[in-house]
């Protein structure tokens, strides 16, 4: 096909191709697990997967999903509020408000619709949304979507938010609310609540936490980067697709009148198909097995210290902290590609994280712990960045 958008995409993709910043897909062929089938003699240890507790292949998970499947059947084929509404989909909504301590909760199609939902159905022009520079695209993308008037933070500078929070009061901002994510997932650091709930104080703001990377684990009981800092949050958004089982889901919890709201105004939940019993049962299953014992928590968090530790002795330039996403940080787009490709011929699944990803010049290797790793995998791991690492220079 000869066309002028057409020249423009094959020209972009080849500049994407040589810059290596092109991104590929790999095909596994077998459950996502600590260890997967990509067509290798052997299966491949996986690094780089959200599946924080190990439940994407749960015995628990899969027969509550096939006991659905027999009872209530595979879609919905409605939205929620014309017949897309079953007894499940209310129970598991009570059960992650009850979970996170919230009146209610809403559940998206995904959390990237939830995020993109909130703004606008609750915000108008004589709002305002004070939104940290690392936040993830869909709280990006819903804060471009709604008329609220937007401020944008210095990655978890407190200082910064004071200058921007006073900005937004200045300019007579009626409701001002601070969007952050609870963890930045591109480098495994927690937003400094504390500091974000004493300014939301002081300048009568709400505090919305999109606890993608934290919801099941993070905390002593899983509830969150809130419970870790032992303070209160107003909003929270939060996905099913990571540690509570992986498949796919979104949810916002909060104030009644803010999820009632959302249920009456929000875009994705109003305009999009509900989420099908497969999916609702296993998210069910999934904060049962997270309230019932503390075991897999512990587990990943042995894991995530082992691991840091490890790659830390080995040399390796790290993001300091303690949660399970550990990056490995190289500097050059083509040298992450690289060590990638090398890291798996050797076994080990990991993926290079480049621009747009992350700024250009801080590419790395993002790996992800889960309670399913073995200290055997640890060790078989760290073995083949040892060698890889060496091979290709980045350490000694
Ligand atoms: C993964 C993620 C999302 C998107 O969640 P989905 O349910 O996969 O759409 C949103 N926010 C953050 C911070 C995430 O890490």
């Amino acid at each position: 096909m000869k066309n002028v958008l057409i020249d423009r995409l094959s020209y972009s993709l080849n500049e994407m191709q040589r810059e290596g910043l092109f991104k590929n897909e790999i095909e596994i062929r077998s459950p996502q697990a600590a260890r997967v089938d990509v067509g290798h003699q052997n299966k491949v240890l996986n690094l780089c997967a959200n599946n924080y507790l190990g439940l994407a292949d749960n015995d628990r998970l899969i027969s509550a999903a096939k006991n659905a499947l027999d009872t209530y059947g595979f879609g919905m084929a409605s939205v929620r509020f014309i017949c897309g509404t079953q007894d499940k989909h209310k129970e598991l909504e009570e059960k992650l408000a009850e979970f996170l301590g919230k009146d209610d909760a809403i559940l998206f199609a995904s959390c990237f619709d939830a995020n993109c939902g909130l703004f606008e159905a609750l915000l108008g022009p004589q709002d305002a949304v004070v939104s940290d520079n690392l936040n993830h695209a869909s709280i990006i993308d819903g804060i471009r979507l709604s008329k609220a008037q937007r401020y944008r933070y210095h990655n978890n500078d407190p200082v910064d938010l004071e200058i921007k929070l006073k900005q937004a009061r200045t300019a007579g901002s009626e409701n001002i609310i601070i969007a952050t994510d609870g963890v930045f997932s591109m480098d495994g650091t927690y937003a400094n609540l504390p500091e974000i709930s004493r300014l939301a104080k002081i300048y009568d703001a709400l505090v919305m936490v999109d606890d993608c990377h934290a919801t099941g684990f993070v905390g002593t009981k899983g509830k969150g980067t809130s419970e870790y800092f032992g303070v209160n949050v107003d909003i929270l958004t939060g996905t099913l697709g990571k540690a509570l089982g992986g498949a796919i889901g979104g949810y916002i919890a909060g104030p009644q009148r803010v999820i009632d709201m959302l249920r009456q105004r929000a875009r994705p939940y109003l305009f999009s198909n509900s989420l099908p019993p497969v999916a609702i049962a296993a998210g069910l299953e999934a904060i049962n097995i997270i309230n019932e014992s503390d075991y897999l928590r512990k587990k990943l968090h042995k894991n995530s210290i082992y691991w840091r530790k490890g790659l830390k002795a080995l040399g390796f330039d790290l993001i300091e902290g303690e949660h399970p996403i550990i990056p490995v940080m190289l500097g050059d787009a083509l040298l992450s590609q690289k060590m990638a490709e090398r890291l798996f011929a050797l076994g080990v699944y990991v993926a290079g994280f480049f621009f747009p990803v992350v700024p250009k010049g801080q590419s790395r290797i993002r790996t992800q712990m889960n309670a399913a790793f073995t200290t055997e995998d640890l060790d078989q791991a760290l073995h083949a960045f040892e060698k890889v690492g060496r091979e290709l220079g980045v350490i000694t």
